[in-house]
């Protein structure tokens, strides 16, 4: 559906949407296998398009593309296919003593009719990634991509077009206004990914119709490196986390702490490691460019924060930022009260880990943390102090790439989780069943009496 959907459209396809899922067709083991199987079958058929499209909207390389976007959701897709049937399976639990005669039963039972809304820095994986799930979790689907990367936003309209009946999966292109008008009908899971600011407004009107959401939001990602970190390491993966992608990465390292002893050392060798691996960034064809003119000055706006160390260099026609550190920061100032989502990294000295600590828990809760330090005592103390959605130890990013585990935020920075069986339980509600046995029927339960309120205190208790 195209950007001059009518309040009407939406509805009338909402309703052809859940009179299909009443039909229990979506719930079948084989719908849902022949829904990925479709959807990965669209994606091959698509891909030089997709490339295409990246390029245009972000000018992201074939490599980043693949490896960032397209590589990520065949991974979910595969996953999902080769573990559907037994997520889905009722699954017996143990029975207490209290249900003599009875047995348990959990069933992963999916929402109904799902809307999920993505946003625009890995405009195809983060919009794809929960459909699979959603499928997997046998949901009806309507997606709403980014409108600030039209041409990947299309090329997913198609892939929809070509890999499902509207009736099941449904792509509804355009704007907030759309957006808002998606999140006035009654929906039975909405997924978002985007601001924290939207995030509200997604929960707000979620909450008029007591829709379980999963928000997917953003902040900022401290990244601290300790004295005894292994500098020249956590130089080269502090630089390829934090200017991948342009620094646009929700769990990009949004600010640096780094030990005073080592901060000058470091410092140096990050700047060697973010000009191997980036160049000077303006001038390289591959590196990737800022999303709009209006996230271009918002970005450039933050140089006059701090001092820049190494980068700072702008071409505003291309839309480029080099990769640039800030240093002599105040904690005031916008570059570090605002999420940055750019290729600027401010970066702050400390003495003791315990400031490090106060600082970032004075904070909203960030959306990934990582922390580089060969001293296990202080790792623990980090991941026993402060609270943040995931993150890596001696590592960025990563953790997004590890499906074994759970992805998302918490406070401010979200609410759920996903990625493999992570998403398949997040778009399932879970119905517990006790089954009892109609052969007898044990009479404690009715009875009034005082040895019947020991008994009924015993099992109880457990
Ligand atoms: P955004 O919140 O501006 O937009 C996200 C989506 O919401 C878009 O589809 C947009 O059309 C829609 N939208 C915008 N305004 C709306 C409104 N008033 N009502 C309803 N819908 C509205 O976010 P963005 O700029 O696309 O993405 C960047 C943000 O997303 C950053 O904060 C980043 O950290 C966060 N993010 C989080 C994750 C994650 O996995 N946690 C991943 C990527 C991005």
């Amino acid at each position: 559906m195209g950007s001059t959907v009518t309040k009407q459209e939406i509805s009338d396809q909402l309703k052809t949407q859940r009179a299909f899922f009443a039909t229990g067709a979506t719930q079948s083991h084989a719908f849902r296998l022949s829904m990925l199987t479709f959807l990965r079958q669209a994606i091959e058929q698509h891909e030089e398009e997709i490339y295409d499209a990246l390029k245009k909207d972000l000018n992201k390389s074939r490599l980043d593309t693949f490896t960032t976007e397209i590589g990520f959701v065949y991974g979910e897709i595969s996953r999902m296919e080769r573990t559907i049937r037994r997520m889905m399976t009722p699954r017996r639990i143990a029975t207490p003593l209290l249900h003599f005669g009875s047995k348990s039963q959990l069933i992963h039972e999916p929402y109904g009719a799902v809307l999920v809304i993505a946003p625009w820095n890995y405009p195809f994986q983060l919009a794809l990634s929960p459909v699979v799930g959603a499928i997997a979790a046998g949901n009806t689907i309507t997606l709403k991509p980014s409108e600030l990367t039209p041409n990947v936003s299309r090329v997913i309209a198609s892939i929809f077009e070509k890999a499902f009946h509207s009736r099941f999966a449904v792509v509804v292109e355009g704007d907030s206004k759309v957006s808002e008008a998606l999140l006035k009908e009654k929906f039975d899971y909405i997924f978002f990914t985007g601001s924290t600011r939207v995030g509200q407004i997604v929960l707000e009107a979620a909450a008029k119709h007591l829709t379980p959401v999963t928000l997917e939001l953003g902040g900022k990602s401290p990244t601290i490196v300790h004295k005894d970190a292994n500098l020249r390491l956590a130089a080269k993966r502090i630089a390829w986390g934090k200017w991948i992608n342009a620094g646009q990465t929700c769990i990009a390292p949004d600010y640096l702490f780094v030990h005073e002893s080592v901060r000058e050392e470091f410092l140096g060798m990050l700047e060697e490691e973010a000009f191997k691996q980036y160049g000077n960034g303006v001038g390289v064809s591959s590196y990737v460019r800022i999303v709009n003119e209006s996230h271009f000055d918002r970005l450039t706006s933050y140089l006059e924060d701090g001092e820049v160390l190494f980068g700072g260099k702008t071409e505003r026609e291309a839309l480029k930022i080099a990769p640039t550190v800030l240093t002599d920061v105040e904690a005031h100032s916008a570059v570090m009260q605002e999420e940055i989502f750019g290729p600027i990294l401010p970066v702050l000295a400390y003495r003791e880990i315990e400031e490090v600590i106060e600082f970032v828990n004075e904070r909203d809760k960030p959306l990934a943390l990582y922390l580089f330090t060969e001293n296990e005592a202080i790792e623990k103390q980090v991941m026993r102090r402060i609270s943040f959605g995931g993150g890596c130890v001696n590592d960025t990013i990563m953790h997004v790439a590890q499906h074994n585990l759970p992805f998302g935020g918490v406070g401010a920075s979200g609410m759920g989780s996903y990625h493999g069986k992570y998403s398949f339980e997040t778009f399932s509600h879970k119905k517990g069943i006790v089954k009892t046995t109609t052969s007898f029927d044990l009479p404690f339960r009715y009875m009034r009496s005082d040895a019947n309120g020991k008994l009924m205190r015993y099992l109880l208790k457990g």
